[in-house]
């Protein structure tokens, strides 16, 4: 697909990207189901900037606008002057609004304007508390695809890669989530049925809709924004795992939760209960790390979550390992459209009965301290596609 696009740090693009170069930062606290935010972002010089403007964010000013068929004009400010068309099929997280104006983060994590009328805006979680009451049809989740574009993550042996596994995963589990179900809890089978309802709204950070099939850039500020701005009942990262430690006798599965944001923990070991019972039947020489199950990373330099995008985390927010695409038996298995399948019901059981239960899930490990590079690739280079 042919596109225009803008790379920042280019300086015949910098009268442009000034606009947009702006720093946002939420600083948003979970407490008692109640959460705050607060957005920054910088005035440009062709607007009499450049100065700070911290705005007031959080309910009710904050959701996510889903970016229509044709694209959606950014501007410079509310009513100011559009600067570039913003690719279809991207989801953008606004914290803060102004009228029918929303300072959105695009997929690089600048911020920009659009007016609301030109996106369809979803309502964002209402910050209900899990358990038997809770209202599924009410409940907003964002699903996050890990890594895309020149992010390849884990490659396995005969080059199947993470970045499109995850993101074909993470579209089973939205098709789960949008219509209503039956769950049979003692073999994890979902079936079209009524027991359980459709979800408000599934959002992706990266959406087959989108650029390249979905197959694009998304930030770690962007992501982890998207949940925020959304108020997510719950955040899921999907990925695949690389370099097992040993064999085991069970699948490698593990679920790394966010030390900072409430609930983590216990959606961490639900999905991991739920992983478990997907794989029985599936047949592999298993591979894993030195641990099994709910698992948390500390930064020994900051003491919080060392995972960027769990440590921006301000609602339950998970990262889920599935298995290792590294080894042979594993990659074959996630080739398959049956073992997707299987692991993407795992994910939605997991978030229905961490929303619907009062049930522990399965015991976490206690965080570790982690020294090592993760080896992420992002930051440097960030393109925010056009629409062609
Ligand atoms: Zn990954």
């Amino acid at each position: 697909m042919e596109t225009t696009t803008i790379v920042r740090g280019r300086p015949i693009l910098l009268a442009i990207t000034v606009g947009v170069a702006i720093a946002l930062f939420a600083t948003a606290v979970s407490m008692m189901g109640v959460r705050t935010a607060q957005a920054e972002y910088t005035v440009p010089e062709a607007l009499g900037g450049p100065t700070t403007k911290v705005v007031e964010a959080g309910p009710p000013r904050n959701g996510v606008a889903l970016v229509p068929a044709g694209g959606v004009d950014l501007w410079l400010g509310p009513g100011r002057e559009p600067y570039f068309t913003l690719h279809e099929g991207i989801a953008l997280g606004f914290l803060h609004r102004d009228g029918d104006w929303l300072l959105v983060t695009t997929n690089c994590n600048d911020t920009a304007w659009v007016d609301s009328a030109d996106t369809t805006v979803l309502p964002a979680g209402t910050g209900q508390e899990p358990g038997p009451a809770f209202d599924l049809s009410e409940a907003v989740v964002v699903l996050d695809p890990g890594h895309g574009d020149r992010d390849w993550g884990g490659v396995g042996p005969s080059g199947l890669a993470e970045k499109h596994v995850n993101l074909d995963i993470a579209d089973r589990v939205r098709n789960l989530m949008e219509a209503s179900r039956d769950i049979d809890w003692d073999t994890g089978a979902v079936t079209a049925g009524s027991a359980v309802p459709a979800f408000s709204s599934a959002v992706m950070t990266r959406d087959v809709i989108g650029p390249n099939d979905g197959d694009f850039e998304a930030n770690l500020g962007y992501r982890a924004t998207l949940a925020t701005a959304a108020n997510a009942d719950a955040f899921v990262s999907i990925h695949n795992n690389t370099v097992p430690r040993f064999d085991t006798e069970i699948p490698g599965s593990e679920v790394f939760y966010s030390i900072g944001a409430e609930g983590s923990d216990r959606l961490a070991g639900i999905i991991y209960e739920e992983l478990l019972l997907s794989f029985a039947r599936f047949d592999a020489d298993w591979q894993g790390g030195e641990l099994l199950g709910a698992r948390a990373r500390i930064d020994p330099e900051t003491d919080d979550d060392y995972y960027g995008l769990l440590r921006r985390a301000t609602v339950p927010s998970v990262i889920v390992e599935g298995v290792y695409i590294s080894e042979p038996d594993e990659e074959a298995l996630l080739a398959s459209g049956e073992f997707r399948q299987a692991y993407a019901e795992a994910v939605y059981r997991g978030v229905v009965r961490f929303l619907t239960t009062t049930d522990p899930g399965a015991e976490s490990n206690r965080p570790e301290y982690f020294e090592y590079d993760a080896g992420t690739v992002s930051g440097n280079v960030c393109t925010v596609p056009a629409q062609p």
